[in-house]
């Protein structure tokens, strides 16, 4: 068994002893418990950006954690996950590398690369894997890796992790995980080999175990190697627990010193980090892998605040703990956890829609919370030179983010807020099931609304005549739920998302929701739950099919969602695919989620009139297939229209005016762009 976290240190942290106590490694020392987890930024690819990662990655390391593990590098061309991807295989690519290890040293920090093989989940025609087994999430067909090709790879991750080394890297990562290449061969799902690469489960890790004894013989004993281990496939015909453990031992043997949690394929179908998934959902399987070797084991996935971290490590389920995306959301984390100012830290509500989202479309990294991720060299929030007055208008996610920023660089702030807490959209938002972490949102910015020290005006609807003192006004007043002129919309069956979710008036069983975007279907999913549940990770299991039994390869069965209390018809006038504008990460739980609820989706619908009977709706150009829906209550969803009542009295005032958020554009507005607008408004003026 791994030694758990309780020994003494010198002194212990009074609130995160097990989190904050460093860990010996033999050769080296980590500072405390928490690594930076691998994330793709998109600027890993040319070296012409390596200036702007060494500096992402600096700013996290002088954040606190302990060692920071960078996106993946292939260790050759076949294993790129796309043509020109990052790659780790020359000398010339090594020197380059130093810009960032230096940095992160400097920063007081240490810094491991992750070699990441794509196998059949590489996009190019090149790809090779265990078996040609095409993956249902790639259009290219892989071919079967010949017995010396694989030999031959073997040998391109040991120069990989030397070339790491000559880097100045601290160490190597090897992903064995998230349904890539190792992976493969792994899991009887894509390894139908018949030699001594495939069979049995001992050949199936072979591969495996061979990277991992030629890496250490290529870098020596004093180099950390970890080993992202998939201890949940989350696909049928994935690894057994018997494999798993029998891997973890091997691995251990083979002179790994870190093995790190990895959790589901990327062609699963149960999510594994999006914000639904309840904290820390996959702690378990860590804990039981753990129990079986005497090397570190590091816990992962949707875990972002100290105190679960902590609780992790008291309980011996994990000696560290992996976070990835919380770290793009606050890169001071370990720092404010250290100097006990968890309620400031930033919290990643796992929303995907900065990182995730633009990883899938080849779109630079950055973070719905934090625009700066990715960008610290040139979004940058300096102290003003000259002082200004300056009223914010409306506590929404851009009001709030302007607020905040203008008031960290010296100015002096008010903010007028018509409601009687902050939020504006994004506190319905928080109300939907599975968007619970949004509210750590909001706490954060009341938080720093009360350091930074901006004066708050709760259930304060500002006029222009008193915004006329200001040297800046910043128009931030959102969004109003549009009111679409169907013939009877003013019913007393209908309401707003904003007055169901929000108000909490009555809705009867049977419901009509009009408009499909994402606030259609995230008021689906609160009309399909009975109350608002705390996420719970029993229940969660039971909807996604995810059963640990340890027999059951992948550990998938099953999906049984608990039944709706209401019928939910969704309706949208386009006759496309509903959920079509949804997250690319995201997008397919939300769809899956209201299937399992049995939400009745329509296309294609013309609402025709709402009376005593209910919402009558024809469909297509023709109105065919007229019918009455016989609903109690009608939710409309139809998109938003901005607020600008303020704007002629203002602008006739000669105010210097900005506006910013939804009250700029309404249309696709959301948090990511009205955060990422009130910071570069904040770093301008
Ligand atoms: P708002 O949030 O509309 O805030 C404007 C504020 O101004 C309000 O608080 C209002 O009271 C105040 N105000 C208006 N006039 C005045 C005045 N004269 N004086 C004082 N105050 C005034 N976005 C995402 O990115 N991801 C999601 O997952 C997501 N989910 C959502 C789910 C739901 C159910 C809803 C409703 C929204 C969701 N959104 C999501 C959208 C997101 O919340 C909005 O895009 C965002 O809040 C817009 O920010 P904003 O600051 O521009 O405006
Ligand atoms: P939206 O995505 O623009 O959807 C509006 C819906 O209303 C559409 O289905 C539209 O479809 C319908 N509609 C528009 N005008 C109408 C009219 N006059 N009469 C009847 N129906 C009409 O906007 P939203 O759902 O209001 O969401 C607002 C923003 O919040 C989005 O841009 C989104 O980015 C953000 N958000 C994001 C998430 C997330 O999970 N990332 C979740 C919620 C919200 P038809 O025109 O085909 O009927
Ligand atoms: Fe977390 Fe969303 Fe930021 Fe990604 S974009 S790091 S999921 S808060």
């Amino acid at each position: 068994m791994a030694q758990p976290a309780t020994e003494h240190p010198a002194s212990p942290h009074p609130t995160y002893p097990h989190l904050m106590q460093p860990l010996d490694l033999g050769f080296t020392t980590l500072k405390n418990r928490v690594i930076m987890g691998s994330m793709h930024t998109g600027l890993e690819d040319r070296a012409k950006h390596i200036p702007r990662l060494a500096e992402y990655f600096a700013e996290r390391a002088r954040g606190g954690v302990a060692l920071i593990v960078t996106g993946g590098y292939s260790p050759n061309l076949q294993g790129s996950l796309y043509p020109l991807a990052g790659k780790l295989t020359t000398k010339k690519e090594a020197k380059q590398h130093r810009q960032i290890t230096e940095a992160v040293h400097e920063a007081g920090g240490k810094i491991a690369l992750q070699i990441l093989h794509g196998g059949r989940y590489s996009y190019h025609p090149l790809s090779g894997s265990a078996s040609r087994i095409k993956a249902p999430i790639n259009p290219f067909t892989p071919i079967a890796l010949p017995s010396i090709a694989i030999k031959k790879t073997i040998r391109d991750y040991a120069r990989c992790a030397k070339l790491a080394k000559q880097a100045g890297y601290d160490g190597v990562e090897i992903m064995g995980g998230e349904g890539y290449f190792i992976n493969q061969f792994l899991a009887k799902r894509t390894n139908k080999r018949t030699d001594q690469w495939g069979g049995s489960p001992e050949n199936r890790r072979r591969i495996a175990v061979e990277i991992s004894q030629a890496i250490r013989e290529a870098v020596g004993t004093d180099f950390i190697v970890i080993f992202r281990l998939s201890m949940a496939d989350l696909v049928e015909d994935g690894q057994t627990f018997d494999e798993i453990i029998a891997l973890a031992k091997d691995l251990e043997s083979s002179g790994i010193n870190i093995i790190n949690t990895d959790i589901g394929w990327h062609e699963a179908r149960v999510p594994t980090i999006v914000t639904s998934v309840p904290r820390g959902a996959f702690v378990e399987v860590t804990a039981k892998i753990e129990k079986y070797v005497g090397i570190p084991v590091c816990a992962s996935n949707r875990i972002n605040m100290p105190e679960m971290a902590e609780e992790i490590l008291a309980n011996g389920d994990a000696q560290l703990i992996s976070m990835a995306r919380p770290m793009l959301a606050d890169p001071d984390w370990v720092n404010k956890a250290a100097e006990q100012r968890e309620d400031e830290i930033n919290t990643c509500i796992a929303c995907n829609q900065a990182c995730l989202d633009h990883a899938f479309v080849n779109k630079k990294v950055s973070c719905l919370l934090n625009p700066r991720a990715g960008r610290e060299t040139e979004l940058v929030l300096l102290p003003t030179k000259r002082a200004k007055k300056i009223a914010v208008v409306g506590a929404g996610p851009a009001g709030l983010s302007a607020a905040v920023n203008l008031a960290d660089r010296g100015h002096d702030v008010e903010l007028f807020e018509a409601d009687a807490e902050i939020g504006g959209q994004f506190a319905i938002a928080k109300e939907i099931p599975g968007k619970e972490e949004f509210s750590e949102t909001i706490r954060y910015y009341k938080r720093q609304l009360e350091i930074k020290k901006v004066q708050v005006h709760l259930n304060h609807r500002a006029t222009a005549a008193e915004l006329s003192g200001f040297d800046e006004v910043i128009l931030a007043t959102g969004v109003t739920p549009r009111v679409p002129g169907i013939p009877g919309v003013d019913h007393p069956k209908v309401i707003t998302y904003a007055e169901a979710v929000k108000a909490q008036k009555p809705v009867g069983k049977k419901v009509a929701v009009i408009g499909a975007g994402g606030i259609g279907v995230d008021v689906s999913e609160f009309l399909t739950h009975d109350t608002r549940p705390a996420l719970d990770l029993a229940e969660w299991k039971e909807e996604w099919g995810v059963d640990y039994t340890e027999d059951n390869p992948g550990y998938v069965t099953k999906r049984k969602p608990s039944p709706s209390p209401r019928d939910v018809f969704l309706l949208q006038r386009k006759d496309t695919r509903i959920g079509k504008g949804l997250g690319k990460t995201t997008g397919w739980v939300h769809l899956a989620a209201i299937k399992g609820k049995k939400v009745n989706q329509l296309t294609g619908v013309n609402y025709e009139r709402i009376d005593d009977e209910g919402l009558h709706i024809s469909f297509g150009e023709e109105r065919k297939d007229k019918k009455v829906l016989d609903v109690d209550t009608i939710v409309l969803c139809a998109g938003q229209e901005s607020v600008r009542e303020l704007e002629a009295e203002l602008k006739a005032a000669g105010t210097s005016l900005h506006i910013i958020g939804g009250a700029d554009v309404a249309a696709e507005i959301d948090a990511k762009r009205a955060i990422r607008q009130g910071t570069e408004l904040a770093a301008q003026l």
